[in-house]
């Protein structure tokens, strides 16, 4: 049977080859999904391609949070009445609520309305989540009789997993990035920057017992041991950036984003403004953890120090 926009990974294991790769585990002609894709027309398209081969959305796995991995769950919720959606506690509130990834991304108040609609950011509509993986650790949680490996991850977000399908294939979601998206990101979308090198560290010793992983901005590579070294890499050669600009002298958040961008030629846009201050801010407080830097505000401006 050919699945179009269906790309097979190993045995019952797929991922969806459309504007992101959601993965699609598929078995008595019921699909769980990893994921569900950046909106309602990705959800929809991939509803099409699986209804035309008869099978059903019986399960979403999120991995986490983010907009471009649960804005079709409320699609697929629509569709199917019994459909049951999981996710691990910390990420809960954010795939139930719209407004609580955009209010996280502009300091914890009313957010700007660029960032509210922007859909990799923001599901679009919310969705309530049936099933809460929890306690936050590795664990096998069974889905319509098949066994699912939860794999934490924690880095990229604070509560995300990768999921690994009984056909021994790990979705690693956004632990790391595909060639391109790395290449066109210079600052890498990580918000706890110890939790992403330890993830990136298990990741790594993972490879060997796992026969495919699949990234979900990007599908498949053929090098994912030296993705994951120069994942670690760029990481290490940010924080080491981060704290030459605070040796040189105090600076602030604002101005160490803003000297960031300009090195990078980042667009003057809120969004792109948005995804890499968040990051920075990590890094910040990443050297602060390790007593590399202090914070303090003096005349109103917080900024970080050397000592
Ligand atoms: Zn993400």
């Amino acid at each position: 049977m050919r699945k179009t926009n269906l790309i097979s990974a190993k045995n019952n294991s797929y991922y969806f080859d459309g504007v992101f790769s959601v993965g699609v585990y598929i078995k008595n002609q019921q699909a769980i999904l990893i994921d569900s894709g950046i909106s309602k027309d990705v959800a929809k398209e991939l509803d099409k391609t699986l209804s035309h081969a008869g099978i059903h959305v019986a399960a979403i796995i999120n991995t986490h949070c983010h907009g471009d991995h649960c804005g079709g769950n409320n699609f697929f919720q629509q569709k199917y009445p019994h459909l049951k959606i999981f996710c691990t506690e910390a990420e809960r509130p954010f795939v139930e609520d719209p407004l609580m990834g955009p209010i996280g991304l502009c300091n914890g108040a009313a957010a700007y309305e660029e960032i509210q609609k922007c859909k990799p950011i923001t599901p679009q509509q919310g969705s309530k989540v049936t099933d809460t993986i929890t306690p936050y650790q590795d664990q096998t949680i069974t889905i319509c009789g098949e066994p699912f490996e939860i794999i934490t991850l924690p880095g990229h977000t604070r509560g995300m997993i990768g999921v690994k399908t009984p056909d021994n294939v790990l979705y690693c979601s956004d632990a790391i990035f595909g060639e391109e998206t790395f290449r066109k990101h210079r600052i890498l979308y990580y918000t706890f920057i110890g939790q992403a090198l330890g993830s990136l560290k298990k990741l790594k010793s993972l490879l060997p017992s796992t026969d495919a992983v699949i990234i979900y901005h990007g599908g498949t590579s053929p090098t994912v041991a030296t993705l994951i070294d120069d994942h670690e890499k760029r990481i290490l050669d940010t924080k080491n950036m981060v704290l030459s600009m605070v040796q040189e002298a105090p600076c602030s958040l604002e101005e160490i984003t803003s000297k960031v961008m300009r090195i990078h030629s980042i667009p003057d846009s809120l969004v792109a403004y948005a995804l890499t201050k968040t990051p920075l801010q990590a890094y910040i407080a990443e050297l602060e953890h390790e007593k590399l830097i202090k914070i303090r505000v003096t005349e109103g401006t917080c900024r970080a120090h050397i000592s």
